[in-house]
Parts: structure tokens; C-alpha cells; sequence
């Protein structure tokens, strides 16, 4: 069952298309996530879902049913935005009561759904509290719970922790998503953390100026990109110019440069390869496909990993990241090492 879709949505803003052509069909149950870069169009394109910005052109479809024209209030979804707002003048329990008693719902029923809805958001006790006295985290879940309350289908979450510290963060993210599986909800989210759309999603759609670059689950997105915006987007990417040779390629130094099955290199093209996929190996060795000799720059410590920036020609580097397993060989900077890869871990990409 199709929950939510957009049909070639697009929104304009003066002589700027903020919007164009967005065309999106979530199905129910689904945790979708709009990733891009600030001024991608991302709120916009959830604030039209929302029914709080009308579209210039498209539609926007729920349960199959065409709600362009209908208010906010009339589509029926949970929502939790950046800047959470809940009511100073009113206490954890009036916030999260408030979806219900604007719609008149039964006293009973508010109390019970407003204690089911804290006890998910491990928030039981903190009834009586005002904002003043709840920490970002906690009036981050007082959000939360409010969006769920009512059991609606589908949430619109719109970078809802994004004002929270990192250790908190990863701690909301494993809470939001179990509250989803257990409720079976859609959810919609809003990010521009890489990291946080691809631990949290099912699909991501990376948005570049107002377009969908490319939708996929995370790995697919993360080791198969289209282009070298979504490459470079979601997380480090290697991405070295090549000559087209047959369906390899010559990079730096002349080395030959063989790719994925199915990926052809094109005349200004580039090879992609993430960090992570590169192996390192002290001295010099001898040619061979995907395999560049070079010359460490720079060795950083990262904790789980050692990151090494190593020199392939005068004036371009790659990343290499190895774990650091115990007895893991380090280089130092100045060092000969070859960095290489399995072809299958690399694709070509138009430049
Ligand atoms: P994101 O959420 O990805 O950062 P937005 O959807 O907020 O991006 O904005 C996309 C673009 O639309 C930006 O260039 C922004 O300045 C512009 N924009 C958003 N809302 C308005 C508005 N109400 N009036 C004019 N321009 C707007
Ligand atoms: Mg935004």
C-alpha cells in the first residue's frame, strides 16, 4: 500500500525553482529520508507533503487519495520539526495532549494515549514538568511523543535533532526508529547528516538543487552512486580522473583502472572509490590493475580508524582508511606504500 506520493511537484519562489518535478511514492510502513545539502529543497518539499506550502505544479497523494488542496489539519500526520517549539505555558502533558484536545477527543482517551505516548518516549514522571525544566533531549521527546500520539500513519520529521549534541543524537535515532517499527509508521525525515540518513532509512533520496539525484536503500546509494555530487555527499569518496581505455581506464601515473560490472568509464570521466576500500601496503609494488604507488602525506589517528592521505601523482591524493585492528602495519608520512582496490568496489562516473 502506497501512503504517500508526490507527482511531479514543483514549487516556485519568485524566478528560482526551489522544487522542480519531484516525483516520490512511499510505501506504508516505509522510513523515507529527503537527505541534501542546505537550500536543496528538502523543507519545501516536506512543507508541501504538509500541506503548509501549495505546489505551482504536481500533485501530492495520500492513501491514493489527491489532498493538494487540502489543509494541514485535514491530512492527518504527526510531525516534528527542527526547532521543536512545544508550549512553554503549558506542561509535558497538556503539549503532548494538545493534537487530541484541539480535535475534542474524549478526556479518557487523552490520558490514556498521553501516558502511552510518554511511556514510549520513556518520558512517564515528567507530566507536571514545564519546558524550562527539560533538558533539549527531553523537549526533543515531548515533540516526538506529541507527533505520535494520535497514531497517525504517516510523520513528517524535519531534522528534528538536528540541536542536539552527537551522543544524544545516536540515542534518539535508535528511539525514533524502534518507535516507528513498533508502530508500523510511515515516517518522512528531513537531514542533512549523511551518517543519520543512512543508519535510520529504508530509502534515501539525495536532493541536489531542487532534484531528486538519485533514491535507493543506503547501501546502494552509498556504494553505487550515479554521479560524483551523491558520491562525494555521502560520506568521503576517492574520485580520480580517467582516460577511457576499452571498458577500463588509465588514471594517475598511466596505472590501469578496471571498474564494477556494467560500469563503461566516459571521456572525462572519473573512478570512484570510497576510503574504506582501499588497502595499503608498504613499498613500491609493481604494476598491476587498480593498484597506484604513491607516497604517504599525512597518517591520522581517528580512533577506530587510522586515515591516510597518500600521494598518487605530484598534486593529487587519495584517502585510505584501515581498521585499527591490533598488530595492523602503520606507515609513517614520507613513506613508499601501493594503495589498491578490487575492482568491483569501484564504479565510473561521468566528471
Ligand atoms: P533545505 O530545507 O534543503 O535547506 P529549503 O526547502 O528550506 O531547503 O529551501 C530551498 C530554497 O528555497 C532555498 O534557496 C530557500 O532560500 C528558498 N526558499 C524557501 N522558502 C522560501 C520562501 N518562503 N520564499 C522564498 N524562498 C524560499
Ligand atoms: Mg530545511
Amino acid at each position: 500500500m502506497q501512503a504517500v506520493a508526490l507527482e511531479g511537484v514543483t514549487k516556485r519562489y519568485g524566478a528560482e525553482t526551489v522544487v522542480a518535478g519531484v516525483d516520490l511514492a512511499i510505501p506504508a510502513g516505509e522510513f523515507f529520508t529527503l537527505l541534501g545539502p542546505s537550500g536543496s529543497g528538502k523543507t519545501t518539499t516536506l512543507s508541501m507533503l504538509a500541506g503548509f506550502v501549495q505546489p505551482d505544479e504536481g500533485r501530492v497523494m495520500m492513501g491514493g487519495r489527491d489532498m493538494t488542496r487540502v489543509p494541514p489539519r485535514g491530512r492527518g500526520l504527526g510531525m516534528v520539526f527542527q526547532n521543536y517549539a512545544i508550549f512553554p505555558h503549558l506542561n509535558v502533558a497538556e503539549n503532548v495532549a494538545f493534537p487530541l484536545s484541539v480535535r475534542g477527543a474524549p478526556k479518557a482517551e487523552i490520558e490514556s494515549r498521553v501516558a502511552e505516548a510518554l511511556a514510549m518516549v520513556k518520558l512517564t514522571g515528567f507530566e507536571k514538568r514545564y519546558q524550562r525544566q527539560l533538558s533539549g533531549g527531553q523537549q526533543q521527546r515531548v515533540a516526538l511523543a506529541r507527533a505520535i500520539v494520535g497514531h497517525p500513519a504517516v510523520v513528517l520529521m524535519d531534522e528534528p535533532l538536528g540541536a542536539l549534541d552527537k551522543n544524544l543524537r545516536y540515542h534518539m535515532q535508535v528511539e525514533i526508529k524502534d518507535i516507528q517499527q513498533r508502530l508500523g509508521m510511515t515516517v518522512i525525515y528531513v537531514t542533512h547528516d549523511q551518517e543519520e540518513a543512512l543508519t535510520m532509512s529504508d530509502r534515501i533520496a539525495i536532493m541536489e538543487r531542487g532534484r531528486i539525484a538519485q533514491m535507493g536503500p543506503p547501501r546502494e546509494v552509498y556504494e553505487k552512486p550515479e554521479s560524483s555530487f551523491v558520491a562525494a555527499f555521502l560520506g568521503e569518496a576517492n574520485l580520480l580522473p580517467v582516460t577511457p581505455e576499452g571498458a577500463a581506464a588509465r588514471g594517475p601515473g598511466g596505472a590501469l583502472i578496471q571498474a564494477g560490472a556494467g560500469s563503461l568509464p566516459g571521456k572525462g570521466g572519473l573512478a570512484f572509490i570510497r576510503p574504506e576500500k582501499l588497502s595499503i601496503t608498504a613499498g613500491l609494488a609493481d604494476a598491476a590493475p587498480n593498484a597506484l604507488p604513491g607516497r604517504v602525506l599525512h597518517a591520522s589517528f581517528l580512533g577506530n580508524t587510522m586515515r591516510y592521505e597518500v600521494e598518487v601523482e605530484p598534486g593529487r591524493s587519495v584517502l585510505c582508511d584501515t581498521a585499527n585492528a591490533a598488530g595492523a602495519a602503520l606507515h609513517a608520512p614520507g613513506a613508499d606504500v601501493t594503495v589498491s582496490w578490487n575492482a568491483a568496489d569501484s564504479r565510473f562516473l561521468a566528471g
